[in-house]
């Protein structure tokens, strides 16, 4: 293997998932001598890209697996809606226009599509799917990137950033415990957020973040982001700000993936550590509610709370990896769940009491809701009578936070005079830019591969 230490480097990459690799392999392409410095092991390499699914991608026709047209104004539109216009517009409108050429580009590198599956997230319009998910395009671009010649050091994570003056000149790396340092001609940061470490998070939520489970890697701490804040990048985002949606709580503390999303929230009650129901569980369709439970859960006593169910809801929603709790009774399900007996049978039955008679219509908004309880649900509200009952615990599940590194449309990094010289970021790093509040499924992907690419670019053509 090539000595890391021994010559400069045109473009150092820190981080190894979709934004590091896109950067990786636009810079090979234009000549750059590139190397991609990953803190994962080879086995966990490729971040939280690697249990990803889909990207979100404008089109003006059918576009290989996408369906239909999606127009930037439309799409903007969607945008608007989740960050309730909390979002850069010209950076925003520019990362939709990009998205277009970026499916082609990726079948070109490697990643193969699938059709979207119906159910809960049938997106076949707007989102496009990777045969084998995120894993597969992370191996794939690994394949691409280092047949063009990039190097890729794995267990290397950078500790330190170098800047003189404004400009990048180095990174310290600890590699198989060693401290090394490497010099560089450019410095491309695609090293996500800092959600996987847990006293950051607490720094920023309070000491009940140490009961959250993190979706993704362990290895996104935000080391390379706070490395750039001391000196003086400029900061978008807020540290509160993060997609986060209740996942099962047997869930892994880290790296439990998309497996662990429970989908049975709008069929059930949910109740926290006491008993008592706190939000309308049946306020909207699924897709549009699942984001907002995480920080429901997490302003819970013990951040945890309950879906409770009954047998004819089971089916009624993709399956669980871990099997549900379940009881001949709703005392026994308590029991086993931990929560109070009592209290858990006369939440059910108050709730029960409030449901009314109509059409139940699992897939649409059906307008069965209770009558005088508080809080309402206000879809899909059936009595929980048929035995046996079914209990699941829900967790907040960090995806990843948006405090992060502010970027021009060149993907450069601002700070104290204007722009650093030589310091570019892509993907969740620098997705704050865009994404001030609020998720667009599919568009933590398009961040990094548009942002990725043009990083990639400039720096090359800068080098
Ligand atoms: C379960 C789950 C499902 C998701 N599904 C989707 C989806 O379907 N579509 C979508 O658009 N988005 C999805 N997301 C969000 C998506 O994963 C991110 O937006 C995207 O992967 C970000 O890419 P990235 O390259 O910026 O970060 P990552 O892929 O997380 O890569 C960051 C890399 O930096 C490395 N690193 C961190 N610190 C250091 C350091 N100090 N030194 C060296 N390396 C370091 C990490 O090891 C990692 O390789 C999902 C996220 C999760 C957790």
């Amino acid at each position: 293997m090539t000595k890391l230490d021994q010559t400069p480097w045109d473009i150092v990459i820190v981080g190894g998932g979709n934004a590091a690799l896109c950067a990786a392999i636009e810079a090979a392409e234009a000549g750059a001598r590139a190397l991609i410095l990953e803190a994962a092991p080879k086995p966990y390499r490729g971040g939280n890209s690697r249990h990803t699914r889909n990207f979100r991608c404008m089109h003006a026709g059918p576009l290989s697996v996408l369906t239909d047209s999606y127009g930037e104004d439309e799409y903007f539109d969607d945008l608007i809606r989740v960050t309730k216009g909390q979002t850069d517009e010209a950076l925003a409108r520019m990362t939709i226009r990009a998205s277009e050429a970026c499916l082609p580009w990726m079948e070109a590198h490697g990643v193969a599509f699938q059709p979207s599956l119906s159910g809960t997230l049938s997106l076949s319009r707007t989102n496009a799917f990777f045969l084998g998910g995120g894993k597969a395009l992370v191996n794939a671009y690994y394949n691409t990137a280092e047949d063009l010649g990039v190097t890729v050091a794995y267990e290397a994570e950078v500790v330190q950033i170098h800047v003189e003056e404004g400009r990048f000149e180095g990174v310290t790396a600890k590699i198989a415990g060693a401290e090394t340092r490497i010099e560089g001609g450019a410095l491309i940061l695609a090293s996500g957020g800092f959600q996987a470490d847990l006293d950051w998070l607490a720094r920023a939520w309070g000491p009940s973040a140490k009961n959250f489970l993190i979706r993704g890697t362990p290895y996104n701490r935000g080391v390379p982001l706070k490395q750039m804040l001391d000196k003086g990048a400029d900061s978008v985002g807020d540290p509160t700000q993060c997609h986060a949606v209740a996942i099962d709580g047997r869930a892994a503390k880290f790296d439990g993936g998309i497996v662990t999303r429970l989908d049975c929230v709008p069929f059930s009650i949910v109740v926290n550590r006491d008993g008592d129901r706190f939000y309308d569980e049946g306020e909207d369709v699924w897709p549009k509610r699942y984001a907002i439970w995480g920080r429901l859960v997490a302003a819970q006593p013990d951040q945890v709370a309950y879906s409770i169910i009954d047998n004819k809801s089971r089916d009624l929603f993709m399956p669980s990896v871990y099997p549900p709790i379940k009881a001949d009774t709703l005392e026994g399900l308590a029991q086993q769940l931990g929560l109070p007996g009592n209290k858990l049978r006369e939440t059910v039955d108050a709730f029960n009491a409030a449901c009314r008679e109509g059409d139940f219509h699992p897939t649409e908004l059906d307008g069965l809701s209770t009558e005088g309880l508080t809080p309402a649900k206000t879809n899909w509200a059936r009595p929980i009578i048929e035995p046996p009952f079914f209990g699941y615990s829900l967790r907040p599940g960090v995806t990843f936070t948006y405090l992060g590194l502010k970027v021009d449309e060149t993907a450069r990094v601002s700070g104290p005079h204007g722009r650093f010289d030589n310091i570019w970021a892509a993907g969740e790093i620098m997705a704050g830019s865009i994404l001030g509040q609020g998720y667009l499924a599919g568009f933590g992907m398009t961040i990094g591969t548009v942002f990725g690419r043009i990083a990639g670019q400039e720096a090359a053509a800068h080098v």
